[in-house]
């Protein structure tokens, strides 16, 4: 870690360190002019302030419609502002996806002002880098903002513009087909860097065109994903024929079972009662060590819980994940519904995203 401002925490992915290291070795290597070194590592400092101020505008946006961001990320290709959970609101994801490359907007905008006002050029006056004087470093560091600015812009995920791309259409129509289409058009314009990169022998175009490829579709994923696991209730995934084990049951009747392709069971009492759980982890475990057990009372898991047939998918997910559970029966009143395990979850969702 970094440093904290607004409780929000700034780290560096160990590769930025290393990239860091280099350009200031580089710096010092190339020169003969150890004044245009520092001036270089200089600029390199500022443009990382620079993202990290770009990711706060991200961060303090999201805070403004009571989105929390876990930490702040800086990795050779960039800063990423990790938000706990996404804003549903179309019009909050605009602002908070737009308010990033807006700080770029604001820092380029004062800089030129001063600038014109006491010299009359906003921009370096050629495209080497050399700080000749005061004057031209600063012009750099405005260039930059306006850089950071346009290509944020983009309209391609993971680029902040692909998120105001998305936020807008979604204005209109369903989020899951809001990004489908976002990721089209980052796809189509992805194909054109590539090409473009490759006629014009930019090879970093290129590549930044072969990203953006890639990360479309798992952008399209992600939003279906969440969508399902928002809006699916506990009573669509559940599995109402399950083997209900009982205490005095003995484990080759559970081997059995298990090789027939049930996972996790639920243990009963002899009144019917959920008492407890037999996980896939204590049955993998009895086979491989050929364990001397005879019945399920010889080793089962006291931890049981319930979940209400109309709770949602990623409820029931946490739910798991907290309680430590690999399935879990669905209660509705005295009634035992059905259970879900986390084959379950995972053959249900692979299901639907495909
Ligand atoms: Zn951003």
């Amino acid at each position: 870690m970094l440093a904290t401002f607004f409780n929000i925490p700034v780290k560096v992915h160990w590769t930025f360190g290393l990239l860091l290291s280099f350009i200031t070795y580089t710096a010092i290597v190339d020169t003969t002019n150890w004044q245009q070194a520092l001036l270089f590592i200089s600029f390199v400092f500022i443009l990382f302030i620079c993202v990290v101020l770009h990711e706060y505008g991200h961060a303090l946006a999201a805070k403004r419609f009571g989105v929390k961001t876990k930490d702040i990320i800086l990795s050779p290709i960039g800063g990423v502002a990790r938000l706990v959970n996404m804003p549903s609101k179309p019009a909050h994801e605009l602002v908070i996806a737009f308010a990033g490359p807006f700080v770029n907007l604001v820092i380029f905008s004062v800089l030129s002002t001063v600038l014109w006002a006491t010299t009359g050029s906003v921009l370096p006056p050629n495209d080497e880098m050399q700080f000749n004087t005061a004057l031209d470093f600063v012009r750099w560091v405005n260039l930059l903002n306006i850089s950071l600015f346009v290509f944020n812009l983009i309209p391609a995920f993971p680029m902040d513009g692909g998120r105001v791309l998305r936020a807008l259409i979604a204005l209109k129509i369903g989020r899951v087909k809001a990004t489908h289409l976002a990721s089209i058009v980052g796809r189509v314009l992805a194909i054109g860097f590539i090409i473009f990169g490759v006629y014009s022998q930019n090879l970093i175009l290129s590549l930044i065109g072969l990203f953006i490829f890639m990360m479309a579709g798992k952008e399209y994923d992600q939003t279906k994903l969440t969508e399902i696991v928002q809006t699916t209730t506990a009573r669509e995934v559940m599995r109402t024929t399950f083997t209900k084990l009982q205490l005095h049951d003995g484990y080759p009747f559970v081997f059995q079972q298990f090789e027939s392709g049930e996972r996790n069971f639920v243990v009963f009492d002899l009144l019917g009662n959920p008492i407890g759980t037999l996980p896939e982890l204590f049955i993998k475990d009895a086979i491989t060590n050929k364990t001397n057990l005879n019945t399920v009372n010889d080793r089962y898991s006291d931890n049981i819980g319930t979940v209400a047939p109309d709770q949602k998918l990623g409820v029931v997910i946490e739910y798991l994940k907290k309680m430590g559970l690999s399935i879990v029966p669905i209660v509705d009143g005295n009634a035992i519904l059905g259970v879900i395990d986390r084959q379950d979850i995972e053959l249900f969702i692979r299901d639907k995203v495909g």
